[in-house]
């Protein structure tokens, strides 16, 4: 059986920054699998109330959006940071020209 990458985690690399719809949190990416990625989580700890443990966890790509790319075009370079929504999406130079409501029509043609 051929392993297929799933199209988002295409664009994915270690040490980007993703979001989790499931679970609702930020983290930085330390492995990438052909449908998940492995990221670490700080929980407190239970023996020493104080300190945080760094827990591994993997998350589907299908739960996940990347923050360290434009959510446009997936470019990486001139990225400005967008407020609208109040998760940090990441928009780039080019895409933020392009008025929000022709963001869909953009994408259609480009794709
Ligand atoms: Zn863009």
């Amino acid at each position: 059986m051929k392993i297929r990458t799933h199209p988002r985690i295409g664009a994915i690399r270690v040490g980007d920054e993703v979001y989790s719809y499931r679970y609702h949190l930020f983290a930085r990416v330390e492995a990438v699998f052909p449908a998940a990625v492995c990221v670490k989580i700080a929980a407190i700890d239970r023996m020493h109330p104080l300190e945080l443990t760094l827990i591994p966890q993997l998350w589907r790509a299908d739960d996940i959006e990347n923050l360290s790319i434009c959510r446009y075009c997936g470019g990486r370079e001139n990225l400005l940071l967008e407020r609208e929504t109040g998760i940090p999406f990441r928009v780039c130079e080019r895409c933020r020209i392009v008025p929000p409501q022709e963001h869909s029509y953009v994408q259609w043609r480009w794709w």
